[in-house]
């Protein structure tokens, strides 16, 4: 897949784009911003336009106004396989760090010409893992950096490199994927039923991979328990019975097969579906552009609710579900979070 082919991130493919064009690109280079929106990918692409077979022509009005990565010669394809014999790709063992060994092993070859490419590309994957001594077997080659290799160094967390190698690779900073692009990847890539992605892009903060996570036909049963509890909570003051709400929000039922942590991620899953309907209230409140909804096909049901839920109720509950989420993911038990959440809807 070329520069011109990713969703989002248009700045950076351009920048990148027009750096192999000129034959300026830095010989390291820090690709670092959030989980999940396409580091890799882009790291991959560039790997491609610098190898690929039969570069094609820009396309008029894209992106990406260079010669592009055509994506199906052999190059491209070995490459999009991670088979490519010019293109390494690190990624943390089974330790889950990165040992010195695959670093050594990698600089050792960088230092020749490319077997069969132009450029050498080394992706270190989750280079925050790489392990001190093998960020320092790293340095000596970027002071040195060989003519025909690139080395991209992918992270969410650059904090956690080396401040000698931070200061010797300009970065690139991601951002989250708009809404509308990642329901685009979500439908054409992933087949995903357009209603579903849609309402899985917007409780996926900018991320693909969370985005994907959701957008499955588990996203819709979540929503469908969180629509429930809603509608339970709508009007109901008494605090036994909000109780017993949390425990259907709660209850996943438990077959032997199911773990505590699948208990926490169908919570996970139903309090994002959750924040969503309490997003799409408030601007159904508002009177705002029905358009953006993320749960469109539920504008009926949300209108019918509208009497309950006033703007600042569906800010309060929206603000509780990810004070939530925070609490689950910091392992919390999901029954007292689900307790918690129904008394503050
Ligand atoms: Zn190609």
């Amino acid at each position: 897949m070329g520069l011109g082919q990713i969703k989002g991130h248009a700045p950076i493919r351009r920048l990148l784009a027009r750096a192999v064009a000129r034959d300026a690109l830095p010989p390291c280079l820090v690709l670092t911003g959030p989980d999940g929106v396409g580091k890799r990918r882009v790291a991959l692409a560039l790997a491609e336009m610098l190898n690929c077979e039969a570069l094609t022509a820009p396309e008029a009005g894209g992106p990406v106004a260079f010669p592009d990565a055509c994506g199906v010669c052999g190059a491209c394809r070995r490459i999009a396989r991670g088979v490519h014999v010019d293109v390494i790709i690190i990624e943390p063992g089974e330790t889950g760090s990165i040992r010195i060994d695959a670093v050594r092993a990698a600089v050792d070859q960088a230092a020749f010409r490319p077997f069969e490419g132009r450029r050498r590309v080394v992706i270190f994957d989750d280079a925050d893992r790489l392990v001190p001594e093998a960020q320092n077997a790293l340095l000596k080659t970027l002071e040195e950096p060989p003519s025909a290799s690139v080395f991209l160094l992918v992270t969410s967390r650059p904090h956690l490199l080396l401040a000698t190698v931070r200061s010797r690779c300009p970065e690139l900073r991601f951002g989250g994927v708009p809404t509308d692009e990642i329901a685009d990847i979500l439908v054409t890539r992933h087949h995903v039923d357009p209603t579903a992605a849609l309402a899985a892009a917007a409780s996926a903060d900018g991320s693909v991979a969370r985005a994907l996570e959701t957008g499955s036909g588990d996203f819709i049963q979540a929503r469908e328990s969180a629509a429930v509890v809603l509608r339970t909570l709508a009007a109901e003051p008494n605090p036994k019975r909000r109780l017993e709400a949390g425990k259907e929000l709660a209850g996943a039922r438990r077959t032997s097969r199911s773990s505590a942590a699948a208990a926490r991620e169908t919570l996970i899953r139903r309090l994002r579906a959750l924040g969503t309907l309490l997003r799409d209230l408030q601007v159904v409140a508002a009177g705002g552009d029905r358009a953006c909804l993320a749960n469109a096909d539920l504008a009926a049901e949300l209108t019918e609710l509208l009497p309950s839920y006033d703007t600042d109720r569906a800010l309060r509950g929206f603000a509780s579900v990810e004070r939530a989420v925070n609490a689950l993911t910091r392992n919390a038990s999901p029954k007292v979070v689900a307790d918690w959440l129904a008394l503050q809807i």
